[in-house]
């Protein structure tokens, strides 16, 4: 394949593969000013957060000019609030789901079991408090909405962009011109993912890079057996849960699927942050993958900000493991309490690095767990992290293909277009 013609997804893999590799050797060369200064604080840093920050720049405009755009569109109130409850029906089933799979592949595999990990447990880790139900509502519904997109509160720009959309659709002919701006913004705004994304190579090259540099092979060996539950976990929800309903709902190819979304689970995977990745994500399922703008416009950012099939796998496999290295014994009861608040654990997780590990010990406190328990897993989690954040989005966009199916808005000429076809900018 030449280079010219070579597509963003591939050089993107590229990137991944070869930021492994040499993060890898970096860190078997050991400290030295070389690797520690000039790479991994110098270039890698700098290229890394560069790209990181770009596609940041992009979620507040994005989410906002999409979601107007969408609801814009949508004209038919009825069609909003049932999209909305299959999208959120579907994202609980699916996270209920994942779980019990994490579960039962710990039980089967005992992670925990024979190991003695108490002397790794360093320092306390941080508790998370549990929102109470009404303050996680109440607080969707933002008190001043320049403030909410200032500080990036999705779910409260999510509710005020909807109220927008919906305000202009109801007003219709009057206020066309706004409508048709936002079409237009829209356009602008995939444009400006698109050149962002020219990036990306070298921003998954660096950030990989600079991750595995730092980590190496060694420090993962005790805990292999837990991480191997975590990422068995998320590849057979991928290819059962994911393959499964999307074929069951759409009799869709999900080969062309995983072969297309692989661009924004490579970013995914290379940023830990499902928040992060959301241009990419909407783009991909929108160009490549045929949803319209209507559809994908909402359920993408919605399950960005609270469907994490990913995160509730680790939960669900951290608390197995973690009640084995303590030698406690969980019960049915406890196990049904894990399902549980790991959904809403995992429900309350932002979309950004890290979260996931910290909403955590909502669960362990739910079954009575030692929350020092975390410290046992804090120094892999980075590489799960990646791993489950590439499964969030991927739930997502199953999501929204299979509503977009239901509700008649997917090009299915669009979705099986040759994968290089359609470039990303
Ligand atoms: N990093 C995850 C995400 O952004 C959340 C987590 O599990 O920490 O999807």
């Amino acid at each position: 394949m030449s280079n010219k013609k070579m597509g963003l997804t591939t050089k993107i893999f590229i990137g991944l593969i070869i930021g492994l590799i040499v993060g890898l050797i970096l860190n078997k060369m050991g400290p030295s000013h070389f690797r520690d200064k000039i790479l991994v604080d110098g270039i890698f840093t700098l290229v890394g957060t560069v790209f990181l920050n770009a596609i940041k720049m992009m979620v507040v405009p994005l989410v906002f000019v999409s979601l107007v755009n969408g609801a814009a569109s949508m004209s038919d109130i009825k069609k909003l609030g049932r999209v909305g409850t299959k999208t959120l029906g579907f994202y609980l089933v699916t996270t209920a789901i994942a779980i019990t799979i994490a579960i039962v592949l710990s039980t089967i595999v005992n992670p925990g079991i024979g190991l003695d990990m108490s002397s790794l447990v360093k320092s306390e880790p941080t508790i998370a408090e549990a929102k109470p139900l009404v303050k996680v509502i109440t607080d969707m519904v933002p008190g001043n909405p320049i403030a909410a997109m200032a500080s990036g509160e999705m779910l409260q720009i999510i509710v005020f962009a909807l109220l927008f959309g919906t305000g202009l659709a109801a007003i219709g002919k009057k206020v066309k011109p706004i409508v048709e701006m936002f079409d237009h913004l829209n356009d602008l705004m995939m444009k400006m993912v698109g050149l962002v994304m020219l990036l990306a190579p070298y921003g998954v090259f660096c950030l990989i890079a600079k991750t595995f540099s730092g980590l190496g092979f060694a420090a993962m060996k005790p805990l292999a057996a837990y991480m191997l539950c975590v990422l068995g976990a998320l590849a057979l929800h991928a290819i059962f849960t994911y393959t499964g309903l999307l074929v069951a709902f759409t009799k869709l190819n999900p080969i062309t699927f995983f072969k297309k979304f692989s661009a924004a689970m490579s970013v995914a995977f290379s940023t830990a942050s499902s928040g992060a990745t959301l241009p990419v994500t909407l783009e991909v399922v929108e160009e490549k993958l045929g949803v319209s703008k209507g559809i994908s416009s909402f359920t993408i950012p919605l399950g960005a900000t609270i469907n994490m099939d990913g995160t509730a796998i680790m939960q669900g496999a951290a608390t197995i493991f973690i009640a084995q290295v303590y030698g406690i014994d969980l019960g049915l009861n406890a196990i049904l309490t894990v399902i549980l608040t790991a959904t809403l654990a995992s429900v309350g997780t932002a979309g950004v690095p890290g979260v996931g590990l910290i909403m955590l010990s909502m669960v362990l406190q739910a079954v009575g767990l030692p929350i020092e328990g975390i410290a046992l897993i804090i120094g892999i989690d980075r590489i799960l992290d990646m791993a489950r954040t590439a499964i969030n989005i991927t739930g997502d966009a199953v999501c929204t293909l299979i509503i977009a199916k239901s509700e008649g808005e997917l090009n299915e000429a669009i979705y099986n277009a040759d994968v290089e076809e359609k470039s990303i900018v």
